[in-house]
């Protein structure tokens, strides 16, 4: 394609991304499709010969758009979100044309160097102690997965990456019920086996309940295992909860255990001094990641990780072959050793992108607005005789069920469950659920990027009447 073509097509694409931008509350929210839909549209064997772009962005919305389910619709309150912001998109345009591999220092010192300057703006605003330094990782999972095996690594005098893990006593890893599903899939990886992640009881809250951490904690020394790594979660993943960090980095303190926290989406929030409180007794935090890629406007994949010790980390990761050896070795960041992945994107200049266009303060005003939303549904869903809250509102996600009178608890099951596949199949909305206590609850994320608490008014007069016109199945 030559220049001028794709100058030519490019005007069409940005056309085209711009027109989505303005029309994404049109389509429905949860893609409708059945499985082998986009499948049995897509020809099975390759073009032989060239084919106009024009083809294919007339296949993309007539093939693929049916298939989307729409992240970036304000009406999308599943899961988390995966905010993308236009300054986001504009710097990942960017990125795709440089296409630079970020592996090392030398490969495009400027995206080091940025990556590095971007890793202490994040440590800055989200209230890190500055002996930490940051790398950008792709995902929350490998942020996870690099601070169990920095643990494990630092509890075996670094002889596991060497010998194998054979050697030692068996390791152990605890984290609560409620942790994301990445600190199991982390422990299955790196050798130490999903039977020694323990997982401790929570409290009314769901947080962590320290009192059992500790006594799990000591009763597994007794038995001659060695605890290396506990991960707290800041916000978990199913009600937002936050695990008391400055008990937790006391006990991690006192036996000389690696202390990792999960931020991945309520991290965020502590661009707010007001949730500061969160991480309260963060100088006992060994490393902690947080998803810009979720609640801070910046496309996935965008994960910034945060090492107190980046010496363990490096020497945990760094591989030396003859083809990778540089003469700045040594006075640069070579960000292939603080991580999994040797190739890596420029990820930095999404930040750069996203930080400079909306200021601290721009940021800091969505974030705030949207646990505003979260409080004031908090609000109306409590007003209402026949809903529940059935947890806390820390920032920015509600869990709740409806409960008409005179149900036992396997009925409003089945109610909450079929309450919510109406929604979801109405297009008009989308949220997920949890399980609390046995009890299936609706969960809704308000931090969308372009979520007002217009939608949310609207969303919760939808599920008000859906919920009163779903009958119960005997
Ligand atoms: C989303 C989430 C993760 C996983 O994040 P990825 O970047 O998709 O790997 C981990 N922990 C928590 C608390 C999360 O919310």
């Amino acid at each position: 394609m030559k220049p001028d073509n794709f100058r030519k097509y490019a005007a069409e694409v940005v056309e085209w991304m711009a027109s989505y931008m303005e029309h994404v509350e049109e389509f429905p929210v949860k893609s409708q499709v059945a499985p082998g839909d986009i499948l049995s549209k897509i020809p099975d064997r390759p073009p032989l010969k060239s084919e106009p772009f024009e083809q294919m962005m007339k296949d993309l919305d007539s093939v693929i758009m049916p298939g989307i389910t729409h992240w970036q619709s304000p009406n999308f309150y599943a899961y988390f979100p995966a905010n993308a912001s236009p300054p986001s998109i504009l710097a990942e345009m960017i990125i795709a044309t440089l296409g630079a591999q970020c592996m090392i220092w030398e490969t495009s010192p400027a995206a080091a160097e940025l990556e590095e300057k971007m890793m202490v703006w994040i440590r800055d605003m989200i209230g890190l102690p500055p002996e930490f330094e940051g790398v950008i990782q792709d995902s929350a999972s490998n942020s996870t997965l690099a601070a169990i095996l920095t643990a494990r690594e630092k509890a075996t005098a670094f002889e596991t990456n060497e010998n194998g893990i054979s050697s030692y006593p068996t390791l152990r890893v605890y984290c609560s019920g409620q942790a994301h599903s990445s600190v199991e899939k982390a422990v299955k990886i790196c050798g130490i086996g999903r039977k020694n992640l323990v997982k401790i009881p929570v409290r009314d809250d769901y947080s962590i309940d320290p009192v059992e951490l500790e006594k799990a904690i000591e009763n597994d020394i007794q038995q001659g295992f060695k605890p290396i790594c506990v991960v707290a979660a800041l916000g978990t993943t199913g009600t937002t909860a936050v695990d008391p960090i400055r008990r937790i980095g006391e006990i991690c303190s006192k036996h000389n255990i690696h202390f990792h926290v999960d931020a991945a989406m309520s991290g965020a929030a502590l661009l707010l001094p007001e949730f500061r409180w969160m991480i309260d007794g963060k100088e006992y935090i060994d490393s902690l990641v947080f998803n810009a890629h979720k609640w801070m406007f910046t496309n996935f994949d965008c994960s910034a990780y945060f090492v107190r010790d980046a010496a363990s980390l490096i020497k945990t990761f760094e591989i030396l072959p003859e083809y990778l050896k540089t003469r700045t070795r040594g006075q640069v960041n070579d960000y292939r050793d603080w991580g999994v992945p040797l190739g890596r994107r420029f990820r930095a200049l999404k930040l750069w992108s996203v930080i400079r266009y909306y200021g601290v303060e721009g940021l800091q005003e969505k974030i705030r607005e949207h646990i505003n939303i979260a409080k004031q549904l908090a609000g109306m869903i409590s007003n209402e005789p026949d809903f529940e809250l059935l947890a806390p509102v820390t920032v920015s996600v509600v869990c709740f069920r409806y409960r008409p009178a005179k149900h036992d608890e396997a009925t409003l099951n089945r109610l909450n469950e079929k309450l919510n596949h109406t929604l979801n199949d109405s297009g008009k909305i989308y949220l997920t659920h949890t399980t609390l206590d046995g009890r299936y609850s609706l969960r809704m994320a308000t931090a969308q990027t372009n979520v007002t608490l217009n939608h949310v008014q609207k969303a919760w007069a939808l599920i008000k009447q859906t919920a009163r016109n779903t009958s119960v199945e005997r």
